[in-house]
């Protein structure tokens, strides 16, 4: 299937990609966000949201504890961090499936839900390329195509 490879040489380009794809994101999307510890996930979430609130200074905690946060935006908006979600199915007590219907949803180490996150996911994954990184989409086609058109890319 087809797979997008994007460079992100510094930060401001993690931070840009993540204000491009408020641009091209839809209510019922679900981007699992993949990558190590430091990859950036939370930096791309958070340009990410600001762009969706039109407010470059909006506080966008890690939901470490909280394992979600919502934002209630032009598109809603929901951020999750599983990294210390017990059993996969947990996901789903915490409202899963209504978020993913209802707005975008950003999940950071989605392999946590492995097996219960929405089918038509993307999977943007952050790798480490030198001092930058590298964002590595793949999944659901339609969406994966508009994020192609909406980025040029
Ligand atoms: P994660 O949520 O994946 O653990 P964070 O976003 O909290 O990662 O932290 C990522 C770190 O990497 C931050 O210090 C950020 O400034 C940096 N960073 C983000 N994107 C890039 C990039 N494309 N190149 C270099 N450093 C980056
Ligand atoms: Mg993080």
């Amino acid at each position: 299937s087809d797979v997008l490879r994007l460079p992100l040489p510094d930060e401001a380009s993690t931070m840009t990609l993540g204000e491009d794809l408020a641009l091209a994101l839809k209510a019922g999307d679900t981007i699992a966000l993949s990558g190590d510890l430091g990859a950036g996930k939370s930096t791309l979430a958070r340009a990410l949201i600001r762009a969706v609130a039109d407010e470059p200074f909006l506080e966008v905690p890690s939901p470490t504890f909280t394992l979600v946060q919502s934002y209630d935006l032009r598109i809603p908006v929901s951020h999750f961090d599983l990294y210390r979600l017990g059993d996969a199915s947990e996901v789903l007590e915490l409202g899963l499936d209504d978020l993913a219907a209802n707005g975008i949803c950003l999940i950071e180490w989605p392999e946590r839900a492995e097996g219960y996150l929405p089918r038509q996911s993307v999977v943007l994954t952050l790798e480490q390329d030198g001092d930058g990184r590298v964002a590595i989409f793949s999944g659901s086609a339609p969406v994966l195509s508009r994020i192609r058109r909406s980025l040029a890319i």
